[in-house]
């Protein structure tokens, strides 16, 4: 019996098809003007489980994928330029349908790199306009759309039964909606099916209404049901789909057809990365191609996937796919091994029982890392190898680790390297070492590997390609790091800096520390995010030269909040100077600093400072005591961390992460003091300079919001708010 946990009533719920042995299901596929990155692939994945399972159980299953081409609304983003990657080929000459045919070429060889079952159907979006525009008709002739100038909206009102899979209904719908409000709509809630095209738009269609495109949800009803009639058994896809774009469906299909549309609603948790969504405009999302890069096979990522339930959030990290390879790679040496040993495996009961145990968790809501489990202890149980081979290879119709590839390589190893072996088999139990010696790294070099066993010798195929000692001893995050903090002081300063790429401000920066520091027992810990332009060798070397000095690197961009808490739970100075790469010391500013810091009440010091009235807007500060010191030259003593905490990691990118610690430290009772006229110079901030603008608002905006829920209200912190507007204001 197949259960599911059916969103619609969140509940597990057996699965019942509506025609037997046939399943229909539907899954929202990618959007082609980028590359699908691994979160995506998580969902593509568990959709993958899914209909393994289903087939396993005997059932035929219609699978329908659609392709998002360049046709809906988000059309509108590519033509604000705000997709990069877009814009550069449309600069280049290359038209809409070159690069969605280009993403969605891409995009089918990493579900095939990942042994993802293709999909019977990959319908595109921009092929069924016509289709889209009939349900768009039908709509408003049974009553559940209407047309203001040429767009034409779903009536939310007239479906009382939306809300039903998200659990949004309208009156908290109408709470949360935006701002941007549209005069057209009767109710905000309600969503486009399809919007006049305005003036100058080159991606548009004729309808009924004039020339205009489908809204975002319409092609998902339009292209399930013309392949899987207007019911379908399944619909899967990931967490963020349920609403709006889920709910959407739902009540346009239902109004269009007047039946009920989806048996069994399957929503995926996301692949988090840093303890975020993986999303590109996060700035955490990995492709399959970035962990190919580093050296890591695809199916580790599959394998990975295995190890958590799809309802459950699952954090990526480097840290994580390497075990995950490690595991895989286990494995696939297990497979080799059993299926040299040869044998015919004979039903046994004991293998039966093995049988119904995995697949009794694959049937219970798709439990793959108990089914993985159990393949696991199966392994290490003295079952003859080719009754594990035989079960672990019918496992695999589930974990899709393409195994069965992995024991006809070890079956067929090259008549060259069978001779090499055999003729290495006296010499070894001879004891001439020296032959054996030279054969066995003949073999070696060949690609296999040599196990020597006390009765005989293994050769296996080497796995392909991955080096993790590549990546050991980065960090994947600030977990990875003890933290010092409970220790004794070690010296009177230590000052962070964070560098990713722009190696020569990185010298520029530390050269001067290390000039006009002099005078004191400093230590300088770099914590190298992830450059790529030689900043971490520079460092690394430096470090070899100067004891002062200790460098961290980390494996990928883990953001500045995660960055900064590397450097800080590893200082040992009394104090803590917090310096941004784009800064020069011109002179001793630790003097000062430390004297300043020795007042009890003083929280943060630095050289630039800033105040504001009312939390949304800050200023640069008049008067010596600030509400907030900037991060470029921040200090602080070492001891305040341990009752006010680290820096807040959510904060990716490093503006208003300044704000929202000084914040905190005048939350615990500590003023914040500028010290204006500090010997430093501030060079352009090469981070941000390199940005576009539209990137900059996108990547400010995120922490301006993290930083307002969590300190909007508490204007009462403010030095405004406690002395009056002050002289300068
Ligand atoms: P999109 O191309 O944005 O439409 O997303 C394609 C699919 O990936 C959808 O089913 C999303 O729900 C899913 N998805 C997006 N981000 C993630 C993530 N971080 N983890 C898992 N699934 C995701
Ligand atoms: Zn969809």
């Amino acid at each position: 019996m197949l259960r599911f946990t059916n969103t619609l009533t969140r509940h597990k719920e057996e699965f019942v098809p509506r025609e037997q042995g046939m399943a229909r299901m539907y899954t929202c596929g990618p959007t082609v003007y980028r590359y699908a990155h691994i979160g995506n692939m998580r969902s593509y994945l568990m959709a993958d489980g899914i209909r393994r399972a289903l087939e396993h159980q005997g059932y035929r299953v219609e699978h329908v994928k659609n392709i998002t081409d360049v046709g809906h609304m988000r059309q509108e983003m590519v033509e604000r330029g705000e997709d990069k990657m877009i814009s550069a080929a449309l600069a280049e000459g290359k038209s809409l349908q070159e690069i969605a045919a280009f993403y969605t070429q891409a995009f089918l060889q990493d579900e095939a790199k990942l042994g993802i079952a293709p999909a019977t159907v990959f319908p595109r979006a921009t092929d069924h306009v016509a289709e889209m525009i009939e349900i768009t008709q039908q709509l408003v002739a049974r009553g559940y759309a209407y047309v203001v100038e040429g767009n034409v909206y779903f009536d939310v009102a007239k479906y009382p039964e939306y809300g039903r899979l998200s659990g949004n209904r309208l009156a908290s719908l109408l709470e949360g909606v935006r701002v941007e409000v549209d005069p057209q709509k009767r109710n905000q809630t309600d969503f486009a099916l399809w919007k006049a095209a305005e003036p100058g738009r080159t991606v548009k269609w004729p309808s009924p209404w004039g020339e205009g495109f489908p809204g975002w949800h319409i092609e998902c009803t339009a292209m399930s049901t013309k392949y899987l009639g207007p019911q379908l058994d399944l619909h899967t896809g990931g967490v963020d789909n349920i609403f709006p774009h889920h709910e959407d469906e739902l009540a346009q299909s239902e109004g269009a057809f007047g039946v009920p549309f989806v048996r069994y609603w399957v929503h995926g948790q996301h692949l988090l990365a840093d303890g975020l969504k993986m999303a590109k405009s996060t700035g955490n999302s990995y492709t399959l191609s970035d962990l190919e890069e580093r050296g890591f096979d695809p199916l580790a990522f599959r394998y990975l996937c295995l190890t958590a339930h799809y309802s459950a959030r699952l954090n990526f990290s480097f840290q994580a796919l390497r075990c995950a390879q490690h595991g895989l790679a286990h494995l696939r040496t297990l497979v080799r091994e059993w299926a040299l040993a040869g044998g015919q495996a004979s039903a046994t009961e004991v293998s039966q029982a093995w049988r119904e145990r995995f697949w009794a968790h694959v049937e219970d809501d798709l439990g793959l890392p108990q089914a993985l489990s159990v393949l696991w202890k199966l392994a290490q149980t003295d079952l003859p190898p080719a009754a594990k081979l035989s079960l672990v290879m019918e496992f695999d119709q589930a974990l899709g680790l393409a195994l069965r590839q992995v024991a006809e390589a070890a079956q067929g190893l090259p008549l060259s390297i069978q001779r090499l072996a055999e003729e290495r088999g006296d010499p070894r139990t001879g004891g001439r070492y020296q032959v054996s010696d030279a054969l066995r790294q003949e073999i070696i070099a060949a690609g296999y590997e040599v196990r020597d066993r006390r009765a005989d010798t293994l050769v296996l195929p080497r796995d392909r390609g991955f080096q993790p000692d590549k990546l050991v001893g980065a960090l994947s995050s600030s977990g990875d790091v003890p933290s010092l903090l409970q220790e004794p002081d070690a010296c009177q300063i230590s000052v962070n800096i964070l560098a990713h790429d722009y190696q020569d401000d990185l010298r520029r920066c530390v050269e001067s520390v290390l000039r006009h520091g002099d005078a004191h027992q400093l230590e300088v810990v770099i914590v190298d995010n992830a450059s790529t332009d030689g900043a971490g060798q520079w460092a690394e070397e430096l470090a070899r030269r100067d004891a002062r000095v200790r460098v961290f690197h980390t494996d990928h961009n883990v953001g500045e909040g995660t960055g900064r808490n590397v450097g800080l739970k590893q200082s040992r100075g009394a104090h803590i100077l917090l310096l941004d790469t784009s800064i020069e010391l011109t002179g001793d500013i630790l003097t000062p600093i430390i004297r300043t810091l020795s007042t009890p009440d003083i929280g943060a010091t630095g050289g630039w400072g800033l105040c504001s009235e009312d939390l949304r807007h800050f200023e640069d500060a008049s008067h010596e005591e600030v509400d907030a010191i900037e991060g470029y030259c921040m200090a602080f003593r070492r001891e305040l961390l341990r009752e006010v905490g680290l820096l807040d990691e959510k904060f990716r990118f490093y503006r208003n992460l300044d704000l929202d610690f000084s914040m905190n430290l005048r939350a615990h009772g500590y003023r914040n003091i500028m010290l204006s006229g500090l010997p430093v110079r501030q060079h352009e901030h090469r981070g941000w300079a390199s940005l576009e603008e539209g990137e900059r608002d996108k990547l400010s905006r995120r922490n301006f919001y993290r930083f307002l829920s969590k300190w909007g209200h508490r204007t009462d912190l403010l030095y405004h708010t406690i002395h009056g507007p002050g002289p300068g204001s």
